[in-house]
């Protein structure tokens, strides 16, 4: 059976991209970080380039949380149920992957993400939750990132094994799969029992598996350069779960020995591998020695991360920019004042947003500092205040400062990182005001990247493997003000495109050490530099701000990267 809304959609092979988390929009709430918004922005440029592609994920009805922080710092989370049925349709069929012995049916939720420019894609999100499961089974697809190992691993059966299956199930021809990250790592198993060789005897099992069919259906890109982000699980647990699914001896020649690490499944089973920043490509070459990893730097979607006030300002100047972020290099185009005056808009409107949801009185005409991400601690959300009387005698009068960021609900450190935020912000009250707004989420992210004066971003080399929000902050003519590391080492020209913070790249010491040195390197250029330009020189300023959206945002957004998927992993 042919299922009506997806019909026109089958009849041309498409690219299926697999991600554990999707950040379509604010009230989808199935992402948690970065990995989940570039996720978003890949389908949204796809789309606008009207690329043949369909998406697969897991529908998350209890969603991320909503974050609540109580006086004394404390994360609270609160629960992100949603409904799905005012968002997108369930398409009838059903497909089953056996988990435990048990057959656990899989319903398909369909959602289009929709081009200005006619493209349209159909994101697929797995739902569990059918009559036919046992109310374990039915909770398999509630909660992103939640649950414990077991749990994890059946999301990644259903997300990789099931999502294969559903695709086929709903008619679709796929040419390659994209694997956004470990977690759907899985489907090569899928797919190499599709590919069965017609041998009938073999002396060796694993010759009657076809890796290079498998291989040339592959792209694999690894987000992360920390090794706890490699997902990683028992044989013991994989016989428990997924027993008799596919032979362990050749599931240990492609997925290591000694566990299952997802990400060396699909380095083996893919022709094309990247990392997501030069820099990233390179690290991970060196974690996985003997694989060529490529890098494909990443991007942001131009039209959804600008803010009204600059649209307007490059519709007028600009005219075709969201759909061709190369026509940023003629910014220069853009007088002075409108480009101060929609920065300064957008300010104003973060700015009343702060006080009505923080209460915090923040200052329009006062240098604003932003900081937001995911509170975890290499992303050193509390770097700013290493030495807190040397900020506050640089910053006093002179500075203000906005955060926001979610602690994952077991990240302890993360948590702690908030509570120090907290007290910080008490101890330099009256001196340097400082807002914390609370469930940071896609929305918030378009507020803050772009109603600051400049970006920080502080991680401990070398672990930022990319990082998006800076990209964000340079489409609206925000500097950045950044460790050397990620994308901000292909981005960055020193009082040029922003500042950098700390070393070059290429010297690391101890982490001990990095935390003073890059935390006194802060102090000496905001004191010294970045504060005095604010104040002194506007000029200089918005020949930066230029300098952001015609260098970083003209490079780092997602139309050229998928371009670039397209040319060096799609097509080849
Ligand atoms: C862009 C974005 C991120 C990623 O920010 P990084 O700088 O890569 O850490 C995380 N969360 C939300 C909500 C975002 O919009």
């Amino acid at each position: 059976m042919i299922i009506p809304i997806i019909e026109k959609y089958i009849k041309e092979p498409k690219i299926a991209y697999f991600s554990m988390e999707i950040g379509l929009r604010p009230d989808i709430p199935t992402y948690s970080g970065g990995l989940g918004v570039l996720a978003g922005d890949t389908l949204r440029s796809a789309a606008d380039l009207n690329l043949p592609f369909v998406a697969v994920t897991l529908i998350y009805r209890k969603g991320y949380f909503h974050q609540k922080i109580d006086d004394k710092g404390h994360q609270i989370e609160l629960p992100a149920e949603w409904d799905p049925s005012l968002l997108m349709t369930t398409a009838p069929e059903k497909v089953t992957v056996t988990i435990e012995g048990k057959p656990v049916y899989i319903q398909a939720w369909i959602y289009f993400v929709e081009s200005v420019r006619g493209g349209n894609i159909p994101v697929i999100f797995l739902d569990t939750n059918l009559p036919e499961n046992t109310p374990e089974n039915r909770g398999l697809t509630d909660s992103l990132y939640g649950g414990d190992e077991n749990y994890r691993l059946k999301q990644e059966a259903i997300l990789g094994i099931g999502g294969v299956r559903m695709l086929r199930k709903l008619g679709f021809q796929i040419k390659k799969y994209h694997m956004n990250e470990g977690h759907a790592a899985l489907l090569t198993l899928e797919l190499l029992h599709e590919y069965k060789k017609d041998i009938e005897a073999v002396w060796d099992e694993s010759y009657i598996w076809d890796f290079e069919a498998v291989r040339d259906f592959c792209v694999f890109t690894t987000h992360t350069p920390v090794e706890a982000g490699h997902d990683k699980f028992s044989y013991d647990l994989y016989n428990r779960i997924l027993g008799g699914y596919f032979p362990e001896k050749v599931l240990r020649k492609l997925a290591g020995e000694k566990y299952i690490n997802m990400t060396l499944l699909g380095f083996n089973l893919s022709k094309y591998l990247n990392g997501v920043a030069k820099k990233h490509g390179a690290v991970s070459e060196n974690m996985f020695p003997g694989y060529r990893i490529n890098a494909i730097t990443n991007g942001v979607h131009s039209y959804t991360w600008t803010s009204e006030s600059l649209k307007k300002v490059y519709d007028k100047y600009l005219p075709g920019w969201a759909n061709e972020p190369e026509l940023f290099v003629r910014v220069g185009v853009i007088p002075d004042e409108e480009l101060w005056a929609a920065h300064f808009e957008a300010k104003r409107k973060l700015i009343d947003y702060v006080k009505s949801v923080a209460h915090v009185d923040l200052d329009y005409d006062k240098f604003t500092i932003g900081f937001a991400r995911r509170a975890t601690a290499y992303k050193r959300a509390d770097l700013l205040f290493y030495d807190i009387d040397k900020l506050e005698r640089i910053g006093t009068g002179k500075i203000q400062i906005i955060y926001a960021g979610k602690a994952h609900p077991k990240d302890t450190e993360g948590k702690q990182l908030i509570e120090k935020i907290f007290s910080y912000i008490q101890r330099l009250k009256g001196k340097i005001n400082i807002a914390f707004v609370q469930d940071y989420d896609m929305e918030v992210a378009l507020k803050l990247i772009s109603g600051v004066d400049i970006w920080l971003n502080t991680p401990l080399r070398p672990l930022e493997a990319s990082g998006t929000s800076g990209m964000k902050a340079a489409h609206n003519g925000v500097v950045n003000f950044s460790v050397l590391d990620g994308w901000w080492i292909e981005g960055h020209i020193e009082g040029y495109t922003g500042w950098s913070i700390g070393p070059a790249p290429t010297d690391v010491g101890s982490d001990k050490d990095m935390n003073r040195i890059d935390a006194e390197d802060l102090y000496k250029k905001l004191e010294n530099i970045i504060i005095p330009t604010y104040y002194n020189d506007r000029k200089t300023w918005v020949r930066m701000m230029q300098n952001a959206i015609g260098k970083n945002a003209y490079y780092f957004n997602s139309h050229r990267m998928m371009r670039r998927y397209v040319t060096e992993a799609y097509i080849r």
